[in-house]
């Protein structure tokens, strides 16, 4: 269905694509035989010369929205796109789909960039990639206005919004675009915006009457856990091992933290290298490279890390603290799985981490930035702590409401057990209230455990009711419950990590039996690998095998070709072709994301590495 024209139309497009036309070029270009939810839709609104507004998850499969219209209309395709880093790998990408792209950037040597434009004036580049500020330029825009412009796709429109939590000053001259190409249409794409975020997106870009698409934001592929801190390297190290050969990323707050446990890992012998903002440019980029080229496996970084990474092969995510946000804990653990894999991702968290929260939000200048850090620091406590599928809380962070259990999250698979301590809980804090609300864990745990220490003894707290009613207990057990009370809000310190502790309002209610306590008790670690049990199949062995030959001459090609190796074939592709084992070009081209244009470049190399494995030569690439 065509929806009516009411938006700005531009001469040279036109809706006359059939379906059957649509579908035969996302297969011949794309190798795909089938569109993702809502790709249609935004295809067939942009081919229709529609404002489109699309909110789609990470790896929903967006650029495909704008690229494919890209090669089937005349005209040029302009990508507004932040980050100058990305825009190498994403022209690369369209070109290895047979889409005449370029990118203008700081990067480019000045004859270069002539060429480019030379190129632009013939007419012969389809998607031209460039960030926000060159669009800001009066001379480019009057560059740009005399080529034959037919839509603007805004790349991470999101960071238009200042109620975003990407908020990019350089956005804000896309407003203007409408002035300066009155009838271009815009096409605005982002993987994280709530409501309110859309609608300033749709108003500050002044999109008219655009199609709204708002896809699931459930990535059912991603399986979300949370434990408790307790020596975090070690934890790391244990979850890492467990997906030893995988690519992955371990998020820690600081800097400091980043190097520590980018050492501690290395001096493990695993590959990993450290991200942070205070490295020198150049050597960010390196060290992104070694991982995106899958020279490591492991990336420990701070948040400064991520944004740029079109990695599609990212098998887990680790928070070796609690993140700033569900928000940012959503992008964050978003960056796995993008070719639609299984991914495994877990965050550690204690309450040193809320501390170190609390003493940024207290130096905070502004009261009105104060309270949304609060609110968001609320918001991601309520999802560490709880005891309902996780999926279900980072979904209705989203507005979205999620039916059911996942069971693919903890919670729904019973790692998590919750246990009723309220009567424990009663008992602690009770102690806390009787001695003023100044004493910290320990001289509380010792209350309750009745031991007689000389404080005790001095302060006379051995005449309390409530010394020695927790003797059942063990002062490691209650200090562990201490930690739980805190994290879970019913505590807090005053002043600070050494300060006494103070109850809350939640606390008194839970003191005066009027809220219940929980707490997750462990009950086993997590399995060793979800897949452990396949592995033990020998058919399925065998498809490893061949797989991670695939993977070898994948590594082989990308690196004579100066591409990452998942612009060559995803791993989605090579688990297709390691299933199918075709031996023919015919058989090659049904296997996932093959199209004629790679079957072309790589398809002898592939089909006969095939053949000879399947003729019991083993390997040919080790
Ligand atoms: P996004 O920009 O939304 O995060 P991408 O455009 O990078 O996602 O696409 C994510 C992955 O999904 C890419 O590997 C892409 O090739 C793949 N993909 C896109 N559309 C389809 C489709 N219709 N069928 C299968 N795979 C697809
Ligand atoms: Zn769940």
């Amino acid at each position: 269905m065509v929806p009516p024209m009411t938006a700005p139309h531009h001469p040279s497009q036109s809706a006359g694509y059939s379906l059957d036309e649509i579908t035969a070029a996302l297969k011949s270009h794309f190798g795909f035989s089938s569109f993702r939810a809502h790709q249609e839709e935004i295809v067939s609104a942009i081919l229709a010369g529609r404002d489109v507004f699309a909110a789609l998850p990470t790896g929903g499969g967006k650029s495909l929205c704008y690229q494919l219209p890209a090669l089937l209309t005349r005209g040029l395709t302009v990508v507004v796109s932040p980050l100058i880093s990305l825009m190498k790998d994403q022209v690369d990408a369209a070109r290895e789909n047979g889409i005449a792209a370029s990118f203008l950037n700081s990067t480019l040597e000045p004859e270069e960039i002539h060429r480019i434009w030379r190129e632009l004036s013939k007419g012969s580049i389809r998607l031209l990639y460039v960030a926000p500020e060159r669009l800001s330029h009066p001379r480019f825009r009057a560059d740009l206005a005399s080529l034959d412009v037919t839509l603007f796709a805004v790349d991470e429109a999101h960071c238009i919004s200042e109620w975003g939590h990407e908020f990019r000053p350089d956005y804000r001259a896309l407003g203007s675009l409408r002035d300066d190409f009155p009838g271009v249409p815009i096409a605005a794409f982002t993987a994280t915006a709530t409501r309110q975020v859309q609608d300033d997106v749709i108003r500050q870009l002044r999109l008219a009457d655009p199609v709204a698409v708002r896809g699931s934001f459930d990535r059912a592929e991603i399986y979300y856990a949370v434990e408790p801190k307790d020596r975090v390297d070690r934890q790391i190290l244990s979850f890492v091992e467990r997906h030893r050969g995988e690519p992955g990323i371990v998020y820690r707050a600081s800097r400091a933290s980043v190097e520590k446990t980018a050492a501690f890992l290395s001096g493990r012998g695993l590959r990993a290298v450290a991200y942070h903002a205070g490295l020198e440019p150049e050597d960010r980029r390196t060290r992104q490279d070694t991982f995106v080229l899958d020279e490591v496996e492991i990336v420990v970084a701070t948040i400064a890390f991520g944004m740029g990474i079109d990695k599609s092969n990212v098998r887990w995510i680790v928070h070796g603290d609690l993140p700033r946000s569900v928000e940012a804990y959503y992008q964050e653990t978003g960056r796995a799985a993008r070719d639609g894999e299984p991914a495994d991702t877990v965050m550690f968290f204690g309450p040193g981490d809320i501390q170190k929260i609390r003493y940024h939000i207290d130096r905070m200048e502004s009261d009105e930035e104060r309270e949304r850090a609060e609110g968001r620091l609320r918001e991601v406590l309520r999802y560490a702590d709880s005891g309902v599928c996780r999926r279900k809380l980072l979904l209705a962070h989203f507005d979205e409401e999620y039916p059911g259990d996942c069971g693919n999250c903890d919670v729904c698979t019973g790692v998590v057990e919750r246990e009723d301590l309220s009567v424990a809980a009663q008992k602690i804090l009770s102690a806390a209230h009787r001695t003023g609300q100044r004493f910290g864990g320990h001289h509380l745990a010792d209350i309750v455990t009745g031991a007689a220490t000389d404080r005790i003894l001095e302060l006379g707290h051995n005449d309390l009711p409530t010394f020695g009613v927790g003797r059942d207990r063990d002062k490691k057990w209650w200090l562990g419950l201490l930690r739980d009370l805190e994290g879970a809000g019913c505590l807090a310190r005053a002043d600070g990590p050494k300060s006494g502790f103070r109850i809350t309002a939640r606390g008194r209610n839970v003191l005066r039996g009027q809220e219940s306590f929980s707490a997750a008790r462990r009950a086993a670690p997590p399995a060793a690998g979800r897949d452990a049990d396949a592995i033990h199949d020998t058919r399925l062995a065998d498809e490893e095998r061949l797989f991670e030959c695939l993977r070898s001459l994948r590594l082989r090609l990308a690196r004579e070709r100066g591409l990452p190796p998942y612009v060559v074939f995803s791993d989605k592709s090579l688990r297709s072709i390691a299933r199918n084992r075709p031996t023919d070009e015919a058989a090659l081209l049904r296997c996932h994301g093959v199209g004629e244009r790679k079957l072309e470049q790589y398809g002898e190399l592939f089909l006969s590495l095939v053949t000879h494995y399947l003729d019991g030569g083993g390997c040919a690439e080790s």
